[in-house]
């Protein structure tokens, strides 16, 4: 794929850009590929193409979407290995990790494919009938980050264009490729407009949510981008569902098997690097079993192999990219600064390409930016507790709420945490596990709306009620 040419998807037809940028492999710090850098009119193509579609769209019966959903997700199977690879290319995760994400996407269409649409009869009297329907809003513009470029894009795309909803799909600036080469195998499958997808630098972003042919943005990135997407969607009223940032607490409780739990403990965190919104960002232990676990959880990371993701056998990749690399880094430092004890790592690596080592702080102080902030990184705090009172005001003193793991064998007991914890998602005994059926979003400053479920659809979906007086009608 190295001197494949990549275009963008307006219109049905491949567009080339007129600019392009360059993308490099995370593992290398190279540029391999050029991705095109849409100019302002290319965008507007690409959102008058979504326009003209949406009429058609809409009227098209909810069974054709279905299939054609569910054609997409096919053509994605097809081609894993193909996108795949250059998923691990351009992103850095490990291959199997890679075909993960791919595969997931195709997934995530075709489960989303079976929702249902609601419509609620609250009314049939002898005087009048009242029907609340949903339809679709309009232009989406689907704005996915870098770490999971694919399933992320498909938690957009299945529930909106299931709904009758036209889409312009940007993916993040670091990680386009996939993302326009899946444009270039859907060519031909969905009527012409009905998805579009563009690629492009920083500038784009911003563009696109301040379209004025945009109705809904649906963004997923961190909070501090996601709330210029709001500040820039209320110039037209745009409806927007964000899907933010997070510093998800695990809480492990002293009746675990900590040689049980160590190994499950340990990929909470670090899978993907670290740079999963829901990753776990803050290990709190109880303090009789701080030490053994403390112990297995660092005997585990030393049998971890990084490396490029390409290669067999690596299970964590590089940081994505420069930007966040150079961010992990200075949360290290920080740390380092303020005498903070490292079980392992915190050195930075010699090697080419964004790695950083697995780094386990102990027990630094509920203030280090370490436990306050989103590292989205390899670096992981573990934090000693006393008692339940104080560890779930801990948990839950955060600008965020994305997610939470409790790890207990008394479930009811685990059962009544997950009620006192503001968190949008919470695992027992697990971690990271979404599924297409259920609700996923965040409290507080972790995202608006949900995706994902009933609920996630109807994140796509402007409702109308109709009210129809049965009595004399002259
Ligand atoms: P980011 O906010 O920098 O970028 C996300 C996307 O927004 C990219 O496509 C980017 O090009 C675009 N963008 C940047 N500035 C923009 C602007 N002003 N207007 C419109 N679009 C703009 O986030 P990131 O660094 O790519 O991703 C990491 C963050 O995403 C983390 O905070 C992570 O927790 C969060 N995240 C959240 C979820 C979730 O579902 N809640 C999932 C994955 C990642």
């Amino acid at each position: 794929m190295a001197d494949h040419k990549f275009t963008m998807t307006i219109n049905g037809k491949a567009v080339a850009g007129t600019e392009t940028f360059g993308v490099e492999n995370p593992a290398t710090g190279e540029v391999f590929a050029q991705a095109p850098d849409c100019s302002k009119a290319e965008l507007d193509a690409a959102v008058a193409a979504a326009r003209d579609a949406f009429p058609a769209w809409k009227a098209t019966p909810i069974a054709r979407r279905r299939e054609l959903l569910n054609v997409m997700a096919g053509i994605i199977m097809q081609n894993v290995p193909e996108l795949s690879r250059l998923l691990t290319r351009e992103q850095g995760k490990p291959h199997p990790d890679a075909e993960g994400d791919v595969g997931g996407g195709a997934f995530w269409l075709m489960e989303s494919s079976r929702h249902e649409i609601p419509e609620h009869v609250s009314e049939d009297s002898a005087e009048r009938h009242a029907v609340t329907r949903y339809g679709p809003i309009g232009v989406v513009a689907a704005i996915v980050p870098w770490n999971f470029p694919v399933i992320l894009a498909a938690f957009k795309l299945g529930p909106a264009l299931l709904a009758g909803n036209t889409v312009v799909l940007k993916p993040a600036p670091t990680t386009p490729l996939t993302t326009l080469r899946i444009g270039e195998l859907l060519r031909g499958v969905l009527p012409d407009g009905v998805l579009n997808v563009v690629s492009g630098s920083d500038r784009l972003g911003p563009w696109l949510t301040a379209h004025k042919g945009i109705d809904k943005v649906s963004f997923t990135g961190s909070t501090q981008t996601g709330k210029k997407v709001m500040e820039s969607a209320a110039g037209s009223l745009k409806r927007v569902t964000l899907e933010l940032g997070g510093n998800d607490p695990a809480i492990v409780m002293p009746d675990v098997d900590v040689k049980k739990v160590a190994e499950d403990l340990f990929w909470a965190a670090f899978r993907n690097t670290g740079q999963i919104c829901i990753a776990t960002k803050r290990m709190y232990i109880h303090k009789d079993i701080y030490e053994p676990l403390k112990a297995a959880i660092v005997e585990y990371a030393k049998t971890v192999k990084i490396g490029d993701g390409a290669e067999q056998g690596t299970q964590i990749g590089p940081i994505q990219n420069s930007a966040q690399y150079k961010r992990v880094l200075e949360l290290i430092q920080d740390a380092r600064d303020n005498g903070y004890t490292f079980l392992i790592g915190g050195e930075a690596s010699k090697v080419p390409g964004y790695f950083v080592p697995i780094t386990i702080l102990d027990n630094p102080p509920e203030s280090a930016r370490i436990v306050q902030e989103e590292q989205f990184g390899p670096v992981l705090p573990l934090l000693k507790f006393d008692n339940l009172d104080e560890v779930i005001g801990r948990a839950n003193d955060s600008e965020y709420g994305l997610g939470a793991s409790i790890w207990s064998s008394d479930i009811d007991r685990a059962q009544d945490i997950a009620t006192r914890l503001q968190a949008g998602t919470v695992w027992i005994n697990e971690s990271q596990h979404l599924s297409p059926h259920a609700a996923f979003g965040g409290f507080k400053q972790s995202g608006i709306g949900v995706e994902g479920g009933p609920e996630g659809v109807l994140e796509f979906c402007q409702a109308q009620t109709v009210f129809t007086r049965k009595s004399a009608t002259a």
